[in-house]
């Protein structure tokens, strides 16, 4: 159809001052190898632009696009650049052939047709040239985009029907997984090549007795068994390689039910998200589209198979999740938010009881996980990180920086208002146009009935355009213009404020205080070396980093301060050790733990830190033992007590009761009184005077 014959009189000037768009799109890739038919006729478009009045030089070719998939504009960079320069008014003309599969998506095309009909831009196929400003043209435009969606649609629904019939008879043919082959009948067998299938067998054998994947994927490691796979990538994409085996391929191995004998289809659904990307979901078991059991034969039966989903399921329940989780009640402020800056894996957390408190500890098993080695890939205490970066939010969070919020938002409202200005216009453009139509059919003759028809419906229409134009106004006006009026700037200040006394409030719950930081934080990444550096990224787009010393290792958190060793090593110079801990305590003086110091403390200490005992430092200054003493005096023992007793001798205590001497002056022996056998020591209670009784 040759609706728009008079198409050199839509080019005008304005149009041929800009340039001419030429975008070139083939869908797959094999149809850019084989369909060079048409990439001829889209260049062909060229030449009618050349008959039109623009200059070779400004023609444009967008043709990056080539081989890239239609059902959206992401990933499409060409089609992106195109729907750019047009909003930029750079383009006078667009054209494309079949113009409405530029974009295969109604949506995007139905944008592409408004920004052209803003910056008044053309638009020509190999049908004809269009002004989407024209009603008319961008009538027809949007039934081309419809129709082309609607066709793919049904082509798409066509093809999937007719899989989804074979999937249900079990007829389908779909790639099997490594162990498995087809046979020249198309029936599903073992694989021949022995090494592949033994080893299978060896997996599921491990499996029933270990019950773990990871210990699966640990054991294998440790007794170097190579798993097989296929290879995704290069020319031979089936060939088998073989590897380490890994954590997720154990999974999928023990997950996919072809290796039981059963014939499965729709395990996962495939849903294209908001950003146009592919979205893979697994489905359970009961919403597979066809599962039909002993279908062929399988490396284990269907109840082992049922038996392994079970033991996975409570397997993985025991550990937390890799993804960001939500926040739970333990005290970690940064649980699910930390990554690791050495393999930029998600950190998982764990907590040790120490004295009452639980203490978190972020750790990156990923690798550890997935390839089965016996270390982490670092591990960080988390107390002190929690500590720096709760400090850090309370400093943070302060007026200035809700000022300089508020000025962001000041400047986002008033973009927003001359956005609201421009759909505004529309919506004018909209309401003259009816006007015009009412007038039109107002001065026509009466009794002209067809064209006042005619005239009534176009007004009618015109009209609808008005509402549906007034309608889209309404809606991205309550959208975008979110009013901060006065009140809230006084509230957000106020909270601000006190932001830091709500943040050391202990009657915060370690869920709300998280629920705060996510509020605020995008993430932490840690890397542990000579010292922790944490990167925190604010949700705003900024980031801070952080270093923190190592924090000390349990043991050493516990030992005894120096200090502490160094007063016992001085007390026992002066003092048995059975006094030493009541002296320290009267100091105040704490063990590691903050303890009160007891005596087999000081015992432990002095052993475990080589600290000589009081015996040693005594004899080392020449303390005589009593019997020494008694030969050098020619006395008895029992006399050197009795004058240690009367405070004739100089002793020193070193054990309870056990003492050592300083050698006397001589003559001393003579004081000592004469002993009577048998005679009685008596010590009077109040005045300590020691008696000999008789
Ligand atoms: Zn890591």
């Amino acid at each position: 159809m040759d609706t728009s014959t008079p198409s050199h009189s839509k080019v005008r000037t304005s149009h041929l001052q800009r340039d001419a768009y030429l975008y070139v799109r083939q869908s797959s890739m094999r149809q850019v190898l084989e369909n060079t038919e048409s990439t001829k006729r889209q260049y062909q478009l060229r030449d009618r632009a050349l008959s039109m009045g623009w200059i070779s030089e400004q023609i444009r070719v967008i043709d990056c696009d080539q081989g890239c998939s239609g059902a959206s504009d992401v990933g499409r960079d060409g089609f992106q650049q195109l729907v750019a320069e047009v909003s930029l008014g750079n383009a006078g003309i667009v054209m494309g052939l079949e113009v409405s599969r530029l974009a295969r998506n109604n949506a995007d095309w139905h944008r592409l047709l408004q920004l052209c009909a803003f910056t008044d831009t053309l638009i020509l196929d190999q049908d004809g040239l269009y002004d989407p400003g024209v009603f008319n043209d961008r009538l027809l435009l949007g039934l081309k985009g419809a129709m082309s969606e609607a066709e793919l649609h049904v082509l798409e629904s066509r093809l999937q029907e007719g899989v989804l019939n074979k999937a249900r008879r079990g007829e389908l043919k779909i790639g099997l997984p490594v162990g498995l082959a087809y046979d020249e009948l198309d029936r599903v067998v073992l694989e021949a090549n022995i090494q592949v299938s033994e080893t299978l067998k060896k997996f599921f054998a491990t499996f029933r007795r270990l019950r773990s994947a990871t210990a699966v994927v640990k054991e294998f490691r440790r007794e170097n068994i190579q798993m097989p796979r296929y290879s995704r990538t290069g020319p031979k994409s089936s060939r088998i390689i073989w590897g380490d085996t890994t954590h997720s391929q154990a999974l999928r191995i023990l997950h996919n039910p072809r290796y039981a004998g059963a014939f499965a289809y729709g395990r996962t659904r495939t849903r294209r998200g908001p950003d146009g990307m592919l979205r893979y979901q697994k489905q359970p078991q009961e919403k597979w589209i066809c599962l039909i059991q002993d279908a062929h034969k399988g490396y284990i039966s269907w109840d082992e198979y049922q038996t392994n989903q079970q033991i996975l399921t409570s397997n993985a329940e025991a550990f937390s999740s890799d993804r960001r989780p939500p926040p739970r009640e333990g005290p970690a402020l940064l649980q699910g938010l930390i990554l690791c800056g050495r393999c930029g894996n998600r950190m998982t957390l764990r907590y040790y009881q120490r004295k009452e408190q639980l203490t978190p500890q972020y750790m990156c098993q990923r690798d550890k996980i997935e390839n089965g080695r016996s270390n982490d890939c670092q591990s960080v205490p988390g107390a002190a990180i929690d500590q720096a970066t709760g400090k850090l939010l309370a400093d943070m969070v302060n007026d200035r920086n809700i000022d300089i919020a508020l000025a962001v938002h000041h400047e986002l409202q008033k973009r927003l208002v001359e956005a609201d200005r421009l759909r505004y216009l529309q919506v004018e453009r909209c309401r003259y146009e009816a006007d015009l139509a009412r007038r039109r059919y107002s001065k026509v003759d009466p009794d002209k009935r067809y064209v006042a028809e005619v005239l009534e419906a176009e007004w009618n229409e015109k009209l609808r355009v008005l509402d549906e134009a007034q309608r889209t106004y309404e809606a991205a006006r309550e959208r975008d213009v979110a009013t901060l009026n006065q009140e809230h700037t006084t509230a957000l200040k106020t909270l601000a404020n006190d932001f830091a006394s709500i943040w050391q409030d202990d009657s915060l719950s370690n869920r709300d205080r998280k629920r705060i930081v996510r509020l605020l934080i995008e993430d932490v990444t840690l890397l542990k070396d000579a010292q922790v550096t944490c990167h925190i990224r604010f949700k705003g787009g900024t980031s801070k980093t952080l270093t923190l010393p190592l924090p000390q290792p349990a043991w050493k958190q516990r030992q005894t301060p120096p200090e502490v060793v160094q007063a016992i090593d001085e007390l026992l110079d002066d003092y048995p050790t059975f006094k030493i801990a009541d002296i320290l305590n009267a100091r105040g003086v704490n063990s590691g733990t903050g303890q009160p110091i007891t005596l087999a403390h000081v015992t432990r200490i002095r052993f475990a830190y080589g600290l000589p005992n009081r015996w040693t430092r005594l004899r080392k200054r020449g303390k005589l033992q009593a019997r020494e003493l008694s030969e050098k005096l020619g006395t008895t023992c029992e006399k050197i007590r009795r004058c240690r007793e009367l405070g004739l001798l100089i002793a020193y205590e070193y054990k309870k009761g056990h003492y050592l001497y300083d050698e006397p002056e001589p003559g001393i022996v003579d004081q000592i009184p004469q002993l009577r056998k048998n005679a009685r020591l008596i010590v009077s209670h109040t005045t300590q005077e020691v008696q000999y009784a008789t």
